[in-house]
């Protein structure tokens, strides 16, 4: 169990699991660039957070839920919890995460929306098989399966962003065809800090330099 002042934001775990260098980036050197595509995100959260909570025949939605998980060190927000009434009157919480853009081939989506259940799941001593992702650009919602594999995903990048934050340090670049679509890119700087660092390598070799 983690000390209250311990917790991470919970977005860490998306960022982790895209690039940990990029989590470093943002939860370590708080570097952060609003970019046209991380403002139309922001503004679409802010959007979805605006609301406050609504009611549909046997579906309640909650907007803007607090969340925390002692267990895996974690606070954060969801952006909406729906509540399904069941056959036998109690309500199932389902959270639904908004974002922008398209389904990725990364885990990253999966990844938060799967902590924000397991954070649900210790407040509320329930159990959440499901959850799903809004896509704005397909406009389309994926139904994502708490399964045993994602849960454990999810609980070892908590440890990991745990064990980076703890550690100070940022991971160097390594240029990978998903920094073409990563916020940081401009700051980042992965293909030319990776010929640097080449460069740099070379040099240590023949000069015999340590
Ligand atoms: S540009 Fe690439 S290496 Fe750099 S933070 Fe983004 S994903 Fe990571």
């Amino acid at each position: 169990m983690y000390d209250i002042d311990d917790l991470i934001q919970l977005s860490a775990l998306q960022h982790m699991a895209f690039c940990p260098r990029q989590c470093a980036l943002i939860h370590i050197e708080q570097t952060w660039t609003e970019s046209g595509l991380t403002a139309e995100g922001r503004i679409m959260h802010e959007r979805v957070h605006d609301e406050d909570r609504e009611s549909r025949g046997n579906v309640k939605i909650e907007y803007g839920v607090p969340l925390r998980s002692l267990r895996l060190g974690l606070v954060g927000k969801a952006d909406v919890v729906e509540f399904h009434r069941k056959a036998d009157d109690r309500w199932q919480p389902f959270p639904v995460e908004y974002k922008r853009g398209r389904p990725k081939a990364e885990h990253c989506d999966k990844v938060q929306l799967c902590a924000q259940a397991m954070c649900l799941e210790e407040m509320l001593g329930v159990s959440i098989p499901a959850g799903a992702i809004f896509y704005g650009q397909t406009r389309h919602r994926l139904d994502v399966a708490f399964d045993e594999a994602l849960r454990k995903e999810t609980e070892d990048t908590a440890k990991q962003v745990q064990a980076l934050i703890e550690s100070g340090s940022t991971p160097k670049p390594v240029y990978m065809k998903r920094c073409e679509r990563c916020s940081l890119n401009a700051e980042c700087l992965p293909k030319t800090m990776q010929k640097k660092r080449s460069v740099k390598t070379y040099l240590t070799r023949v000069t015999g330099e340590s």
